[in-house]
């Protein structure tokens, strides 16, 4: 389950190099190239899946389990005191490699914030609105 043209494909697999933190069957732990902070990581799976609407139930489970290993690890060697997960899923969240993949991005005391949103004022018909749409 390959994209040929899919450069974290190339990444997780390593016919590309990469700055590999951990690695196992099924995925590869990487630096970030670009990274927001310290330690910046990703952790890509070595199948392909777009997004995280592709990536079947139970890899979402060893991806939230890699990722609870990586924070510890990360803030017994780093001593971050902080850790944003981000995962970004199509053009509009920000996604721009089209290969699913975690972002841990380790925080420290002197950092800004990272994910940040201002906080909208729905009415509560509004919310209910809303609420009645998702659960249908
Ligand atoms: P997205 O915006 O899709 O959630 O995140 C893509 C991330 O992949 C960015 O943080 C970017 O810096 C990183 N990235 C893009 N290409 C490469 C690459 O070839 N190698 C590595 N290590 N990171 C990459
Ligand atoms: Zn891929």
């Amino acid at each position: 389950m390959r994209d040929e043209a899919c450069i974290f494909c190339k990444i997780a697999n390593g016919e590309v190099p990469s700055n590999t933190l951990y690695e196992d069957d099924g995925y590869r732990v990487i630096l970030d190239l670009g990274p927001a902070t310290r330690g910046h990581a990703l952790i890509l799976p070595k199948d392909h899946y777009a997004d995280l609407y592709e990536l079947p139930d139970e890899k979402c489970a060893e991806v939230m389990k890699l990722a609870k290993k990586m924070a510890l690890r990360m803030r017994e060697k780093l001593g971050c005191s902080g850790l944003n997960l981000v995962q970004n899923n199509g053009e509009s969240a920000g996604q721009t490699v089209r290969h699913f993949h975690l972002h841990l991005i380790p925080r420290y005391d002197d950092g800004s914030k990272i994910v940040e949103w201002t906080p909208g004022n729905p009415s509560p018909e509004e919310l209910a609105q809303i609420r009645d749409t998702i659960r249908g």
